[in-house]
C-alpha cells in the first residue's frame, strides 16, 4: 500500500525537486535493487549489477544531449566548484590566456580560482548593470590564441540565461551549465568542455557531469594531481575510484524520466510555459512586481524579482512560506525572490504560484 504523501511546492535553488516517480522508483528498489539482495549503495562498484547502471546513465546522457562521439561523459565528484580549478590547472597552458564572460556570482568564483593557475581576463562583462543581462555575442573579446573561453551559461542566483552561444572556431569553449543542463536542447559540439552539478536538474548532489571532447585531453598539462586530471577518469570510465554510486543511479532514473516526458523538446516546451507563468505576472503587474533581468535575458530556470519596498518584500516572503511555497528567498549574497523553476517542477508549482502572486498583489496594492 502506498501512503499518501504530501508533497510541498518546492522552488529550492539546489539542491531541487526530483520527480516524483524517481523518488517512488528508488524507494520501490531500495531495500532489493533489481533482484541482488541488496541497495544500490551497497553493491560493489566493480560489480555487473552497477556496472549497468554507470554505463547506462552515460548511454542516456549521450542520447537525451545528442552528444557527438567527438565528446564523452564523465562523472566526477567535488561539484562544479572543483571544476572551477580542474579546468585552468589541466587546460591553462603557459603562455596562453583563458577569457572569462562575467556574468554572476559563479563566473567570478570560476575566475577568481582561474586566477591562480595562470592568466585571465573578462573577455565581456555586465556587473556594472548588476548582472541584469547576458552580454550580445558581439560584446565577447578574446584572443585567437586563447587556452580556452568560459562561460555560465545560466545565471542562478541574478537569474539571467543564455540564449545562443558564440562559435568560437579553434578557442575552445568550456560552458558552466550547472542550472540549465537538461532544461532544453544545446548543440553539443560547439563546445570542447561543459560541467554541471547535478543537483538542479540532474538528480542529487554528489555527481558532477562533465561532457569532454576527446582532442582537450591530449592538451591537458601532466604535473597534476591524480584526481584532478580528467585524462584519469576518461581512461578508466570514471571508475578510477569509487564514484557517488546511487547519486549515478538516481541520474539515471532522472534521465529515463526525461525520456518518458518526450525528451529535450518537450522538456524545453513545459519550462517555457513554467517560467511565462510567472514572467506574465510580473509583467502585468503594473510595477508591483519588478523584474531583476532585462526581458531578453530571463532564465526559463531561476526567475528573479524584488517587491517596491523591504519591508512590502519581507511580508510577500513570509505570506508565501506560509502558503506553502519553499525556496522563494533570493539568494543570500543579493535578497529579493527567486523561483527556481527547474525541470523537475511541475506546472502546477507555477500555477498556484501565479495565483498566489495576483493574490498579494490584490490584498496590497
Ligand atoms: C550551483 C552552482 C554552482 C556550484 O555548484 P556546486 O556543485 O555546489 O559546487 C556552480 N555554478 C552554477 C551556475 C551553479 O548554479
Amino acid at each position: 500500500m502506498k501512503l499518501q504523501v504530501q508533497r510541498t511546492y518546492n522552488f529550492n535553488a539546489g539542491p531541487s525537486a526530483l520527480p516524483i516517480s524517481v523518488l517512488e522508483k528508488a524507494q520501490e528498489e531500495l531495500i532489493d535493487f533489481r533482484g541482488t539482495g541488496m541497495s544500490v549503495m551497497e553493491l560493489s562498484h566493480r560489480s555487473k549489477a552497477y556496472e549497468d547502471v554507470h554505463n547506462q546513465a552515460i548511454a542516456s546522457l549521450k542520447e537525451l544531449l545528442s552528444i557527438p562521439d567527438t565528446h564523452e561523459v564523465l562523472f566526477l565528484q567535488g561539484g562544479a566548484s572543483l571544476q572551477f580549478s580542474m579546468i585552468p590547472m589541466n587546460f591553462l597552458q603557459t603562455g596562453k590566456k583563458a577569457g572569462y564572460v562575467m556574468t554572476g556570482s559563479w563566473s567570478e568564483k570560476a575566475f577568481t580560482e582561474a586566477k591562480l593557475f595562470g592568466e585571465v581576463y573578462h573577455a565581456a562583462s555586465t556587473k556594472e548593470g548588476n548582472y541584469r543581462s547576458i552580454p550580445t555575442l558581439d560584446q565577447l573579446q578574446y584572443n585567437s590564441t586563447d587556452a580556452y573561453l568560459h562561460l555560465t551559461s545560466n545565471n542562478t542566483i541574478y537569474g539571467t540565461q543564455w540564449k545562443d552561444f558564440p562559435d568560437t572556431g579553434d578557442v575552445p569553449l568550456i560552458a558552466d551549465m550547472s542550472s540549465d543542463i537538461l532544461s532544453k536542447p544545446i548543440d553539443v559540439s560547439k563546445f570542447a568542455l561543459i560541467y554541471a552539478g547535478a543537483q538542479k536538474n540532474l538528480g542529487p548532489s554528489g555527481v558532477t557531469v562533465v561532457i569532454i571532447r576527446k582532442d582537450l585531453l591530449e592538451q591537458a598539462h601532466t604535473a597534476i594531481p591524480t584526481m584532478l586530471k580528467y585524462s584519469t577518469h576518461s581512461k578508466n570510465n570514471s571508475l578510477y575510484n569509487t564514484p557517488p554510486t546511487f547519486g549515478i543511479y538516481m541520474l539515471g532514473e532522472v534521465l529515463n524520466w526525461v525520456r518518458e516526458l518526450g525528451g529535450l523538446s518537450a522538456i524545453a516546451e513545459q519550462n517555457e510555459k513554467k517560467a511565462n507563468l510567472i514572467y506574465e505576472t510580473i509583467d502585468a503587474s503594473n510595477g508591483f512586481y519588478i523584474g531583476h533581468a532585462t526581458p531578453d535575458s530571463r532564465s526559463l530556470m531561476n526567475l528573479t524579482f524584488n517587491l517596491a519596498s523591504k519591508d512590502l518584500e519581507k511580508k510577500f516572503l513570509e505570506q508565501a512560506k506560509q502558503s506553502g511555497f519553499v525556496g522563494v528567498n533570493g539568494h543570500r549574497s543579493i535578497g529579493g525572490c527567486r523561483v527556481s523553476a527547474y525541470n523537475a517542477v511541475p506546472v502546477e508549482a507555477c500555477q498556484a504560484f501565479k495565483e498566489f502572486m495576483i493574490q498579494f498583489q490584490t490584498e496590497n496594492s
